[in-house]
């Protein structure tokens, strides 16, 4: 499983191997240090439930789309249909759209961001949903003056 965040301290995207937890990850760009939850407290039947970085429990999936990879599969179908009366076009598009459904699903979550990759899906976990992430804003916003 890997995990690709904000770091808290800079901002900067940050990726960290699941397998390492729980030990305190060190910011290779500012320094700042962040200990990760155990990993057995992230899972439950191998799916996600609480995330490693900001403890939230709310996620998201979404495809892990190469969006460079699918305008380029539709570019060269394009390029191609002059001299195949159309076909080459039919053709890559129905490929793009194999690609489409063959792509794996990243887990991202919706109090900070993080995404999960390599991860078993859980199947409470939908697409992005608006409402869902207005409650998490305003839920953090809350516990954030909490602790304050
Ligand atoms: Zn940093
Ligand atoms: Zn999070």
């Amino acid at each position: 499983m890997t995990i690709q965040f904000l770091c808290p301290g800079c901002e900067q995207v940050a990726y960290l191997q699941l397998r390492l937890l729980p030990e305190a990850w060190n910011c290779p760009k500012c320094g700042k240090t962040l200990t990760p939850i155990p990993q057995e407290k992230l899972s439950e039947g191998g799916a996600l439930i609480r995330c490693a970085i900001c403890a939230g429990e709310r996620f998201y999936t979404q495809r892990d789309f190469n969006q460079r990879l699918g305008c380029l599969v539709a570019g060269v179908g394009a390029a191609l249909s002059p001299f195949t009366y159309g076909i080459s076009l039919l053709i890559c598009l129905a490929l793009d759209g194999g690609l489409y459904f063959l792509l794996k699903q990243a887990t991202v979550c919706y109090r900070c961001g993080s995404i999960y990759r390599g991860v078993a899906r859980n199947p409470e976990h939908g697409a992005f949903d608006l409402h869902t992430a207005e409650v998490e804003l305003q839920e953090s916003k809350y516990v954030r003056r909490g602790n304050s």
